[in-house]
């Protein structure tokens, strides 16, 4: 052990779980890959201000969570907690809604910082895989991302997500909303941070994971009841959309965000089997967003799945990814002339596309062997000087333990073939 640990709140991936995550990564892009969305990578820290009025000032990610520090420059910056706000920052500033057709449509996959009380399922450093349709408002575009989050989630293999619902009107609908809901926390028992908040945000007062609080909510104006003609036709049609794809969603009327830009739909994934970090992902429309940050008006559109809860409800289901052999062949040389040789033959093959590993460190037959066991190679090559003397390398079948001698200029050919 050295004299460091990981930092509170993070932790490290490793071989073999390693392989996990980056599977699941894989197959939460894979839907958006086939659906036109085109790979954006921005970087892990931005100006400050843009998740201040990116995110919304008065959100917890903002007010507690952010890593926010000052350069040796006297620049204010933060680690990135989220994706969206970077990537409509970077799509505006290189005119992507300019070059073509809109809807521009992005995906991104990387790590996010939020200064959270560390407990299973949230982290300080997480991982999440995240899609953006910017610019259109087109109810088959919230579906789409809505239908390609549930393939995702379904090609893992995960059966006990839900998915729920709900629309959060506009800028017409959700003031009006917004008035009622407050004249009814006014009149509620709580806590004066809470108080603060209905004045400041209200809607997520409703997001309060407190009992003390939720059970005083029975009785709140639901914003179903306030949505104005536009908002509740295209909430419809999301919903008959998705329908139609035969994804099961759920009705949520009290599901709201916890950040500020988000307008009409919006939507959560969550999986039963992980306590109270239920949330495997979120997302929504955030018409409103391009403006605060001082862009034009493009209505859009966007989800981000987090990549560690999907790992845990995973394990939850007990769901054993297929995960492809990291190492086909694995070499054992014995002695110097066979290192030489052998080694040269692990290149050929790995310049032929078969995943090959090496002795490595002059290990007698034994170590050697038990390393080839560990690697998990289907077979082993193992050469000593009377098969250099005869032209030959014994291919050793780790499963059968079958044992063949091959013609040093037939075994690439002879193991690609048995390797198909
Ligand atoms: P929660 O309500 O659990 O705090 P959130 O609303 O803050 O979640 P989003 O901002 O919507 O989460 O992020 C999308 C997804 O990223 C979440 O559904 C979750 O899977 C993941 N995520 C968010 N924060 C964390 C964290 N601290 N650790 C691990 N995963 C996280
Ligand atoms: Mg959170």
């Amino acid at each position: 052990m050295s004299t460091f640990k990981a930092p509170k709140g993070t932790y490290d991936l490793l071989p073999p779980d390693s392989a996990k995550f980056l599977a699941v990564r894989e197959a939460i892009a894979a839907p958006l890959r086939g659906s036109g969305y085109g790979y954006i990578e921005t970087p892990g820290f931005e100006n400050v201000e843009l998740f201040a009025r990116g995110v919304g000032e008065s959100t917890d990610i903002v007010t507690k969570e952010m890593y926010a520090f000052e350069t040796k420059g006297g620049d204010r910056l933060a680690l990135r907690p989220e994706g969206t706000a970077s990537v409509l920052r970077a799509a505006l500033e290189a005119n992507l809604h300019k070059a073509g057709n809109l809807p521009v449509k992005l995906w991104y996959s990387g790590s996010y910082y939020r200064y959270e009380r560390p407990q299973k399922g949230r982290y300080r450093h997480f991982s999440q895989v995240g899609a953006e349709a910017i610019g259109a408002e087109d109810p088959a575009l919230d579906a789409e991302l809505i239908i390609l989050a549930d393939q995702a989630y379904r090609s893992l293999g995960l059966r006990n997500f839900r998915i729920l619902l709900n629309s959060l009107g506009d800028k017409e609908c959700r003031p009006v909303y917004r008035e009622a809901l407050q004249t009814f926390l006014r009149g509620l028992d709580l806590d004066e941070d809470t108080l603060r908040r209905a004045e400041i945000n209200p809607l997520r007062v409703l997001d309060d994971k407190r009992e003390s609080v939720q059970k005083q909510l029975g009785g709140a104006p639901l914003l179903r009841d306030y949505l104005c003609d536009a908002c509740k036709a295209y909430h419809e049609e999301v919903r008959e959309l998705v329908t139609a794809a035969g994804v099961v969603f759920e009705d949520d009327p009290k599901l709201v965000r916890g950040l500020d830009y988000y307008t009409r739909t919006t939507f959560e994934f969550v999986h039963d089997g992980l306590g109270s970090q239920s949330a495997v992902g979120g997302g929504g429309r955030y018409d409103g967003l391009s403006e605060m940050i001082g862009g034009p008006a493009l209505p859009s559109v966007g989800w981000a799945l987090g990549v560690d809860r999907t790992v845990l409800a995973l394990e939850a289901e007990g769901v054993e990814l297929e995960l492809p052999a990291t190492t086909s062949v694995f070499a054992v040389p014995l002695g110097d002339e066979a290192r030489r040789v052998l080694f040269a033959k692990v290149t050929e093959l790995r310049k032929n596309g078969v995943a090959a590993d090496f002795a490595f460190g002059g290990k007698g037959l034994k170590a050697a062997m038990k390393a080839a066991n560990r690697s998990g190679a289907r077979y082993a090559l193992v050469l000593g000087e009377r098969d250099i003397e005869q032209g030959v390398v014994q291919l050793k079948d780790m499963e059968s333990g079958e044992q063949t001698a091959v013609g040093m200029n037939e075994i690439v050919a002879e193991l690609e073939s048995r390797l198909g």
